[in-house]
Order: C-alpha cells, then structure tokens, then sequence
C-alpha cells in the first residue's frame, strides 16, 4: 500500500479535537473473481471527534474504535492518535471482495480459465456446478 497524499485537519473543540482525514492511497488486491492482482486508487476522507476522558463503555484504557462509532475516539492524556484515523480510513475503504472490473467474468469454475482474457467451451450455465461431460463423449 502507497500513501500518496494526507491531510489532516485538526479544529480544537471545548471536549476534545475534531479530526478530518483526507487521504489518497494505493492498495495492490486481488480480484474476488479472477484472482488477478490489480492495483486500485482511492481518495478517502473521513471525520473523527477525538474525545478527552474514558470512554464509558470500555473499563480498559486502550482505546479502540468499535463499528458503528467510529465517528468517537476516546484519549486520556495529551495525545491523541492520528494514526489511527489514517489506519481506520484505509481499512474502510478496502472492500472485502474487490473487484478488478464490476464487469469481471471470473473464472471458469471448470477449467480455470480467466473468462476476462479467453474463452472456454465448458457448459457450466447449463449444468449447474456438476461435473461436464465432455463434447466427444
Ligand atoms: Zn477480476
Ligand atoms: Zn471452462
């Protein structure tokens, strides 16, 4: 993964500091479907209140973002983690199934191959995920 560009803005707020990140990176990923590496670009910004205190819901001091409030990050101290926003606008950004194209073919679940580059005869839309017969047969 590259990180070409990051920025970050910090406003100072009465309860602690908001934070947005804006961040353009590229990640190398393999296609869900054809499993060729491809390299994809992103411009990703995201908005994060850092909080000063504990966070209540959580008895340890690490502090963790959690799904559905990630807009919250709780610090004790003087510093807050910048990393960590760049670290959660990557992650989310990432699908979980990339895609090189949303047109991909895949591939042949029969012969392997790449339907994207070539073509194949198995019959694999008519007889479902069983074993071809094969046409000399
Ligand atoms: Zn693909
Ligand atoms: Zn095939």
């Amino acid at each position: 993964m590259k990180i070409k560009k990051a920025k970050i803005t910090l406003i100072r707020k009465t309860l602690g500091i908001s934070a947005n990140f804006v961040i353009q990176f590229s990640v190398d990923l393999i296609c869900a479907r054809c499993l060729v590496s491809f390299t994809k670009e992103f411009d990703e910004s995201l908005y994060l209140e850092y909080v000063a205190g504990r966070d209540p819901l959580l008895s340890s001091e690490r502090v963790e973002l959690k799904s559905g409030d990630i807009d919250k990050v709780y610090y004790t101290g003087n510093d807050i983690d910048i990393g960590l926003g760049i670290r959660e606008t990557i992650v989310l950004a990432i699908p979980s199934a990339p895609l090189c194209n949303k047109e991909c073919r895949g591939l042949c679940l029969v012969c392997g191959k790449n339907l994207n580059k070539e073509k194949c005869d198995c019959k694999i839309s008519k007889i479902g995920l069983f074993t071809p017969r094969l046409k000399n047969d």
